[in-house]
């Protein structure tokens, strides 16, 4: 099932071309206040599940709605930060997640399909990472990555948008609207094993970013594992899993669009309206990104969308 958050709170299940609002059913079904309706339906999933499978409610094309990220409000956003030996090599980077372990996002910088990414300052430079991501079902502490699984609801697509630089990675990838979520999420039923998803990303039509979740090096397993051995998952939180090689800068006016395959296409622009300059003094620091007019390697134009 591909579940959407809408509007202003509301739930729908995609349908093809459209949205069906369901939000009506699972709050009956699923009481409670202080988060939002999607947390509440994850929570509640096995009765809701069932529920919605007459898919009763109004509908009208997706396209006519206003998406927000699937889940606006999880507790938190973990992320892998080298997991793919190319982006690896890439950044010159010693170390990958294995030395490093994973970070947090303010889940405060999500923003849905079809926003803007909003640059904060004018001499900085600012990256696309096209990421996969995954939705946490039910509590995790300290599971095994055989039982991890059982423990993730569903997969989108993310954006980790990034400052280069030495300040701290929760700064630079934490401003406001710096993590595009969606378009909806997919149950892990639905979806099926995480191994092998192919995604890519088009930075205004030309394709920058492609890969396989096959080659992370931590895959979905392993990540939900150790991050439960951190800090206990709770359902509705995020974690992303890392940007292969083909990061690169964005700029005002940008479009960015990330297929991940099962998921769909997520778009976003992009603005620097309004940046300003920056207060800390990180430029010049801190790992190293490819060239700013760097292409992707030759042989890599077969497209996630050519696959399908
Ligand atoms: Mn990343």
């Amino acid at each position: 099932m591909r579940l959407a958050s809408h509007g202003d709170g509301r739930v729908g299940v995609v349908d093809g071309h459209e949205l069906v609002d369901v939000s009506d059913v699972v709050a009956g079904l699923a009481p409670g206040t202080g988060i939002s309706l999607m947390r509440r339906l994850i929570g509640a999933w096995p009765a809701v599940s069932a529920a919605l499978a007459e898919l009763d409610g109004p509908r009208w094309p997706w396209r006519e709605a206003t998406l927000a990220p699937p889940v606006p409000d999880p507790s938190k956003i973990i992320a892998a930060p080298v997991n793919y030996r190319d982006h690896q090599q890439e950044m010159s980077q010693d170390f990958h997640v294995d030395g490093l372990g994973v970070f947090l996002k303010a889940p405060s910088s999500l923003i849905g399909a079809a926003g803007t990414v909003r640059l904060p300052y004018h001499d900085r430079r600012f990256d696309h990472e096209a990421e996969v991501a995954l939705v946490i079902g039910r509590p995790a502490r300290s599971v095994t990555a055989h039982e991890a699984l059982g423990h993730v609801f569903g997969y989108t697509g993310l954006l980790d948008i990034t400052m280069r630089g030495g300040e701290d990675r929760s700064t630079r990838k934490s401003f406001d609207t710096f993590t595009p979520m969606g378009p909806w999420l997919v149950t892990a039923d639905e979806f099926g094993p995480p191994d092998d998803v192919l995604f890519e990303l088009a930075l205004n039509g030309r394709v920058r970013q492609q890969a396989s979740t096959r080659d992370l090096i931590w895959g979905v397993p392993e990540l939900v594992a150790y991050a439960s051995s951190v800090m206990t998952l709770l359902p509705g939180d995020v974690i992303t899993t890392g940007t292969p090689a083909g990061v690169g800068p964005v700029a005002d006016g940008d479009l960015i669009e990330l297929d991940v395959t099962g998921v769909g296409r997520l778009t976003v622009d992009v603005s620097a309206r309004g940046a300003v300059t920056c207060p800390t003094r990180g430029a010049g620091r801190g790992p190293v990104p490819p060239p700013a007019d760097h292409q992707p390697a030759a042989g890599h134009r077969a497209t996630a969308r050519d696959r399908k």
